[in-house]
């Protein structure tokens, strides 16, 4: 039987930012991972980090994330490709600009220095792109990019030297309870360690997780696909949305000069699968060339897929449970990676001090998942 202060499981950005901010608070923490750092969805993110959200609680989360990201090289001290390019977020009906319009409002209220620009403002920002039917763009300069990879090593490297233990390959196969209390994570291995605090954070397994201590977690994963391209010169900085049925998104990374991106599928595809689809290979370079017709001769290097973890009003689910001692940070949609240091950063406060320095009432366990994120 090995013992913790707090035990952490999963090994991605959510997992890797609570262990690391909970050892910062001078908890020994053990972080679980069934596989390796970043085997989930955290691997398979295309690193986009933005703070154009549509509730109050998002938006200020995200902006707090972004000022970890800003600092996180010098504090980790380790590069992790932090790149402030924006995102772009394109209006092609009066329906579309009107919404951003109506979220702007609230973004601004909340702080954020954000706006939406004129068709001639959007050329200046990416000159390559087709205008045909674009109104405007909601756009956020001090949105960005950083590499999940760096980010999430960067987080482990200081929990193991904030004498803390990263156990890789070690699935959690069983949950311990006594006295309506959470008491210890069980490995594949046999290993039993033991915690007053267990913090659940294994993305698209979270169910299985919540199952084990009889908690149903409101949140299922589906497959979402990703593809990146060679390197080209620099076209543009920001992240470019395009929000129609058959739109997508995608970014030029700073370091590499490759474009990464990935739409949303129609009809989803529930479930933790992450084959690759013909459908999206050929149908993803068509929807970013109509975007940039530029990119006709830069060739799409690799594909895959991973799992956004839905919840029904699209926020994430973070803080305790009726279970004492158990806790969740799971249902990260599309938004894990970005909002990840933050609600990590968050969470061990409230495990600490019993309170987030941002509370975090409409991410409940016990929600009604009535409202909704509309900048999904
Ligand atoms: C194509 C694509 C593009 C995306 N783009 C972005 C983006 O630009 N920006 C953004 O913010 N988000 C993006 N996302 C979403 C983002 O990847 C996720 O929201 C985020 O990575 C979730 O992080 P996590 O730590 O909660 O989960 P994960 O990264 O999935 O980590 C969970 C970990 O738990 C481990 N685990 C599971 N079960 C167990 C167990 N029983 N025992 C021990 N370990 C276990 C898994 O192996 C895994 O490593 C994208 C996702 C996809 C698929």
């Amino acid at each position: 039987m090995k013992t913790a202060d707090a035990i952490v499981i999963g090994g991605g950005i959510v997992g890797a930012a609570t262990g690391y901010y909970l050892a910062r608070q001078g908890l020994k923490v053990v972080l679980l991972e069934a596989e390796y750092l970043c085997a989930g969805s955290t691997g398979r993110c295309i690193g986009g980090v933005r703070q154009q959200f549509g509730t109050t609680t998002t938006i200020r989360v995200a902006m707090e994330s972004v000022r970890l990201f800003s600092t996180m090289e010098e504090e980790l001290g380790t590069r992790v490709e932090w790149y402030q390019g924006g995102y772009l977020f394109l209006a092609h009906s009066e329906s579309r600009k009107s919404e951003y319009l109506k979220v702007i409002r609230l973004q601004k209220e909340v702080g954020l220095d954000v706006d939406f620009i004129s068709p001639d403002r959007v050329r200046n920002i990416v000159p390559p792109l087709n205008l045909e039917g674009v109104l405007g763009a909601a756009y956020c300069s001090s949105d960005g990019q950083a590499n999940p990879f760096l980010v999430v090593k960067a987080y482990a490297d200081h929990i193991r030297a904030l004498r803390g233990e990263v156990v890789l390959r070690t699935p959690v196969t069983q949950l311990k309870t006594s006295d309506s209390r959470v008491k210890s994570a069980v490995t594949l291995n046999g290993e039993e360690y033991t915690a007053p605090i267990i913090v659940n954070a294994t993305g698209p397994y979270a169910r299985n997780l919540g199952n084990m201590v009889n908690l149903e977690l409101n949140c299922l994963p589906e497959r979402h696909e990703a593809l990146v391209t060679e390197r080209s010169e620099p076209l543009f900085d920001p992240m470019i949305v395009d929000y129609r049925p058959d739109g997508c998104y995608f970014i030029q990374v700073k370091d590499t000069g490759q474009f990464i991106g990935c739409y949303t599928p129609d009809p989803r595809v529930d479930g933790t699968r992450i084959d690759n689809s013909i459908e999206f290979i050929k149908e993803m370079p068509r929807r970013m060339l109509r975007l940039i017709p530029s990119l006709k001769e830069v060739k799409v290097l690799r594909q895959w897929a991973g799992s956004y973890t839905m919840t029904p009003d699209g926020s994430p689910i973070v803080g305790p449970t009726p279970l004492e001692g158990f806790y969740v940070a799971v249902g990260m949609s599309g938004h894990g990676f970005m909002l990840g240091p933050a609600l990590g950063r968050l969470l061990a406060e409230w495990i600490v001090s019993g309170k987030p320095s941002i509370p975090l009432d409409e991410f409940s366990f016990g929600r009604e998942f009535k409202t909704g994120e509309t900048l999904k």
